[in-house]
């Protein structure tokens, strides 16, 4: 899995897209919320830059969250893990790899936890699992949609068998919210892998994705090794995994920012209209509606110009995605 961090800010004015190795001008890059203007690539965003992107400006209040245990195993490889934990605290100015906030989208209230890939890979230790925990209990209490921008490697290796068990944690706390009925949403950016990608990513209810984001549990290197069979085409990205039912949509990054507000505008309930005499009253009494003879009724199910499935939807819905 090659993974090429776009969001270093300083050097020089030009840079080459990771994707497609073109030369661009780092502003325009940047103005473009890192999306190339040559290959229509989408870069990799900092948690402060998604939250900024898809929140009402100013509405982002932080989530506390319990203090967790920092290293378990007591783990060094070439350094302490401590010392790595240190290391991504300065280079990101993040206390770990997920920003968890309470905010708005054009006015709806939403709980929007956002990974991030330059601390340690977005990796899933314990105060990641405990901050996706904490933002899923904040959506409870609220009653406002859960959303979750996912970018990870996986597992957070360094903390061992408690990463593992952050995947059992964050899915129960999905569970509770699929229990009560609020809306959960996950947006798939690249890459997304592991046990991310094994629990919280794809347990939601929509599964929105990023054009080319990739999604998998294994790499596909590993997977090639493992089976000793060439993998399909596009094996693991978005359009893939749409067209195999893994991903429910695809979302250009520009065009995220409306979609979520759509999705999560529709849990909001409009007032109901009860005037009386209204011809668009909602009718909730069965022996109100007018029920004519068992032939009209077979007549009017064969004329070729009846109400389709999508005739039915705009009658019914305001929005329908
Ligand atoms: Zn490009």
């Amino acid at each position: 899995m090659t993974v090429v961090d776009t969001t270093a800010t300083t050097g020089t004015a030009w840079m080459l897209c990771p994707l497609c190795d073109t030369m661009i001008y780092r502003k325009r890059y940047e103005r473009a919320s890192r999306v190339c203007p040559e290959c229509d690539g989408h870069g990799m965003l900092t948690a402060d830059q998604r939250v900024e992107q898809l929140l009402d400006a100013d509405s982002a209040r932080p989530i506390a969250t319990a203090p967790t245990v920092t290293d378990p195993l007591g783990f060094t490889d070439t350094r302490a893990y401590p010392e790595r934990v240190r290391q991504a605290r300065e280079s990101t100015d993040l206390p770990e790899a997920i920003r968890c906030v309470r905010g708005t989208v054009d006015g709806t209230p939403i709980v929007l936890a956002v990974m991030d890939f330059r601390f340690l890979g977005g990796s899933l230790g314990s105060a990641v699992g405990e901050a996706v925990t904490a933002a899923a209990e904040a959506a409870l209490a609220d009653r406002a949609p859960l959303v979750l921008v996912t970018a990870s490697g996986g597992a957070r290796m360094q903390e061992g068998i408690v990463a593992l068990m952050q995947m059992a944690k964050t899915s129960r706390a999905l569970r509770r919210l699929d229990d009560a009925g609020v809306l959960t949403i996950s947006i798939i950016s690249d890459p997304t892998y592991g046990g991310v990608a094994a629990s919280f990513a794809t347990a939601t209810d929509i599964i929105v994705a990023e054009p080319g984001a990739r999604l998998g549990f294994a790499g596909p290197r590993v997977i090639r090794q493992t089976i000793g069979q060439t993998l399909p085409e596009g094996f693991q990205t978005a359009e893939f995994l749409l067209e195999h039912g893994i991903v429910d949509m695809i979302c250009h990054r520009w065009a995220l920012r409306a979609r979520l507000s759509r999705l999560v505008a529709m849990t909001v309930r409009p007032p109901l209209r009860t005037e009386p005499g209204d011809p668009d009253a909602l009718v909730t009494d069965p022996t109100a509606l007018t029920v004519g003879e068992s032939w009209d009724r077979v007549r009017a199910a064969r004329r070729l110009d009846r109400p389709t499935t999508l005739d039915y939807l705009a009658g019914a819905f305001d929005d329908f995605v």
